[in-house]
């Protein structure tokens, strides 16, 4: 199969909005490695340390645009950057990423992305809760929630997992790279994994 686009989210793949997020709810201790359910859910990982129930919104709105701005980048950020150039121009790779309810969240994603990304990124974004809009054949997602993945495709996109605690690929933290080529080595060669 063809490789026609990559698409790469930010949260969670890109940078750490996880862990950087307990942590700037007063989590300290939380690493990926300890998140304690197997879940995308933010917010059930928030009650189960805290006791402290909060609606997606409510939670949000305790994340600035400064915030957005400063999310670590993941060791791997700019590896995977390279790695996806090996596969298509650079022309035909944009970050997919989805913004909270919260205006601030996008002007701070687009902050993170001036600050963290090659310039030739700059102008390749795209933002949008509804990530299978862009899918279709010879179309990869790298991702970390699962949602995502099958709702792409479903619209005949080809999704890889970024292995994360709350997806399937978890058994592959630590060796992330190597995972994702083989996947896409894979379906440029078979056209599936
Ligand atoms: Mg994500």
């Amino acid at each position: 199969m063809t490789i026609r686009k990559i698409l790469i989210d930010m949260d969670d793949v890109l940078c750490d909005c996880t862990g950087d997020a307990l942590r700037h709810m007063g989590l300290h201790g939380w690493v990926r490695e300890s998140y304690p359910i197997e879940t995308r859910d933010i917010y059930e990982v928030y009650r189960l340390a805290t006791g402290v129930q909060y609606s997606p919104a409510q939670f949000w709105e305790h994340f600035k645009r400064e915030w957005w701005a400063n999310i670590q980048p993941t060791p791997w950020c700019h590896d995977l950057i390279n790695l996806c150039t090996e596969y298509v121009s650079t022309d035909r790779i944009a970050l997919l990423t989805s913004p909270t309810k919260c205006g601030d969240c996008l002007a701070g994603k687009l902050d993170w992305i001036e600050t963290n990304m090659p310039k030739w990124m700059h102008r390749q974004y795209l933002m949008s809760p509804r990530k299978a809009f862009c899918a279709s054949e010879g179309v990869v997602l790298i991702d970390d929630c699962t949602e995502n993945l099958e709702a792409f495709e479903q619209d005949d996109g080809f999704g890889i997992a970024m292995p994360q605690m709350w997806n399937d690929a978890r058994p592959f933290i630590g060796k992330e790279l190597e995972y994702l080529k083989n996947k896409l080595d894979n379906f440029q060669r078979w056209g599936s994994i």
